[in-house]
């Protein structure tokens, strides 16, 4: 069995998270942002019958500056990359002009020994196009992969690509006793994991320690294709204002955020009824 990391990442809206959805389809599996049996942050698991792929995310990488990075003494995107990973995959989006973010990553990349697959993403549209641009990356890469995420072309050269810098051994990642059924639907802990998650990554740092996430009820709604779900979001008072938000946008966001994950994860139409009471 071919097992490795990879560790994806692009500027925001480049189509990562339309790349992973659509690689991996329904065998996605989305994890809380706490690692689970690794040190690094998985963000999903590609598994076929010969192949283990965990793609890994690179926190931060552009998000902020170095210093801001280090000073939060958080998880430098540098040393994910440096220890955990076996390939990386660098996303552009040839429809946007370059950024001084491939500048940067250049450096990055300069310093790393494994090898790298730069994936031109979008390619489904011809206008406007700064691929031009994106040539000198070439330079830098072991491999040049055009897709399109959405339309889902090539996808299968991406898969491709990463095996063949895979090596050979066990599984890393046993997804059967991951803590977050990756299928499995009836789990209301799932669920209450993937609000819990988008309402830490929404609220300010002690908020969430103060929530806990029910789950009342899923139903499926056969004629409709859609699975609805009941859930609220307890808390005490003093925090219920907040994650409410001004006309109720926070939790409307922790809402949306999280619907979309599910349906990611389950290749199902959600609907997402989230309340906030305090007790
Ligand atoms: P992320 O921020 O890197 O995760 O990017 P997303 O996956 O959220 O995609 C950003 C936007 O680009 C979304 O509106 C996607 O539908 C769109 N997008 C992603 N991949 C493609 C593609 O191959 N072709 C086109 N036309 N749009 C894409
Ligand atoms: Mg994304």
């Amino acid at each position: 069995m071919k097992v490795g990391t990879v560790a994806l990442f692009g500027r925001p809206n480049t189509g990562k998270s339309t790349l992973i959805n659509n690689l991996i389809g329904r065998k996605v599996t989305i994890t809380s942002p706490k690692p689970q049996t690794t040190q690094i942050p998985i963000y999903a698991i590609y598994e076929d019958e010969e192949s283990q792929i965990i793609f890994v995310d690179t926190p931060g990488i552009f998000a902020k500056t170095k210093d801001e990075r280090s000073k939060e003494g958080n998880l430098e995107a540098e040393e994910v990359l440096k220890n955990d990973v076996d390939a990386v995959v660098y996303l552009v989006d040839h429809t946007r002009k370059r950024g001084v973010e491939e500048n940067r990553v250049i450096g990055t990349l300069r310093k790393l020994s494994v090898p790298k697959i730069l994936v031109i993403n979008k390619m489904d549209i011809k206008k406007p196009s700064y691929i031009e641009q994106y040539k000198f990356l070439e330079d830098e890469f072991d491999e040049v992969i055009e897709v399109s995420a959405l339309k889902e072309m090539n996808l299968k050269a991406v898969i491709d690509t990463i095996k063949k810098y895979l090596s050979e051994g066990e599984k890393f990642v046993n997804t059967e006793e991951m803590a977050i059924p990756v299928m499995n639907f009836d789990s209301k802990m799932y669920i209450e994991e993937v609000i819990r998650e988008k309402a830490f990554l929404r609220l300010r740092r002690e908020v969430p320690y103060h929530i806990t996430v029910y789950v009342d009820e899923i139903t499926e709604r056969e004629g409709k294709d859609l699975t609805y779900i009941k859930a609220r979001i307890i808390t005490i008072p003093r925090y219920q204002k907040m994650i409410i938000g001004q006309g109720g946008s926070k939790i409307k966001e922790i809402s949306s955020m999280s619907r979309k994950e599910l349906e990611v994860a389950t290749g199902r139409k959600i609907y997402l009824d989230l309340t906030v009471e305090s007790v």
